[in-house]
């Protein structure tokens, strides 16, 4: 408990946080799947990167597998947000699947930058992190000319024996990819890129709000799951101006982090369910008096229509 004798302690809401619009396209694709055809729904992977989520759709008739051996030919099969390469599109043609594919469209976006640059005959490098799976979806797409680059040390390996582009995981600190990508414009002044980056709407918009709060917060606390690499980073963010945590729920929050802070940041990342920020809010309240605040860097509207093979 604090002393109530010093006012409320200050809950400082960074806005946008939680769910974004692939996130929510993602879940109602799965839920509109299991209306439509019943339980069970199979999953490829973790629909998007929370493990309340996944919990709930598991509740609901939803099954998630890690590979598509695991699914019984024929049965309806939905594509995680993060994307899938190619070979995993073609086994599901092989084995009859009907699939629903809910590929974020922005990921999508970046696999066809990856087709367009592979087929000009440029190494691909991906700035991204090994093993997450929207890396391997988009180094998929580029059917073998893809390397990817997780720090800068990485550029000087790159072999120099063809023309180059690069791409990034959505999901990515703004000023690390930045980084990189001058990296490797620096040792190939001809690589082509995008635009500016890959970097989603949602990850600029909850890493700027998070910015935001962490620089008039004692602690900052972010809802995600240990493997949602857009919480992580928000995590990261948080971290340049104070001490922050990742919790998965109000159950992760140990009180020691709390001891002495007056102004606790909160937020969650893009694929953290809003609810759980609320919970958060209801069990600081049980400590003691509490003023919630939002600092509002952004309003998103962004929306993503429901895929075709979703609707007929
Ligand atoms: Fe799409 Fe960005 Fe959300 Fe990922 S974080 S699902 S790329 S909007």
């Amino acid at each position: 408990r604090w002393a109530a004798a010093t006012g409320p302690r200050i809950v400082l809401l960074a806005e946008p946080r939680s769910f974004c619009a692939g996130v929510e396209r993602a879940i109602e694709i799965v839920e509109v799947a299991l209306e439509r055809y019943g339980p069970p729904v199979y999953v490829r992977k973790q629909i998007v990167h929370n493990l309340h989520v996944v919990a709930d759709l598991s509740r609901r008739g939803a099954v998630f597998v890690d590979e598509l051996d695991e699914v019984p030919a024929g049965a309806v099969t939905v594509f995680s947000a993060h994307g899938v390469s190619p070979e995993v599109r073609d086994a599901a043609d092989r084995r009859g699947l009907r699939v629903i594919d809910a590929t974020c469209p922005l990921v999508s976006k970046v696999h066809a930058e990856a087709r367009r640059f592979a087929a000009e005959g440029r190494l691909v490098a991906l700035i991204g992190h090994a093993g997450h799976e929207e890396a391997e979806g988009t180094l998929g797409e580029t059917g073998g000319a893809g390397v990817l680059v997780q720090t800068v040390d990485d550029v000087a390996a790159l072999p120099g024996d063809r023309p180059v582009a690069y791409l990034m995981q959505t999901t990515l600190a703004e000023d690390e990819a930045a980084e990189i990508a001058a990296a490797i414009r620096g040792r190939f002044p001809d690589a082509r890129g995008p635009k500016r980056n890959d970097i989603c709407y949602a990850t600029t918009n909850r890493q700027a709000s998070v910015r935001a709060i962490a620089a008039e917060s004692d602690v900052v606390l972010i809802v995600g799951s240990a493997n949602s690499s857009n919480s992580l980073r928000l995590v990261e963010v948080a971290r340049h101006h104070t001490p922050a945590h990742l919790v998965d729920d109000q159950g992760g929050i140990a009180l020691d982090w709390l001891a002495g802070a007056r102004t606790v940041g909160l937020s969650a990342g893009a694929s953290a369910p809003p609810s759980l920020v609320d919970d958060i809010v209801s069990a600081l309240r049980g400590l003691g008096p509490v003023a919630v605040e939002e600092r509002v860097i952004a309003r998103e509207t962004v929306q993503f229509s429901l895929p075709k093979e979703a609707l007929s």
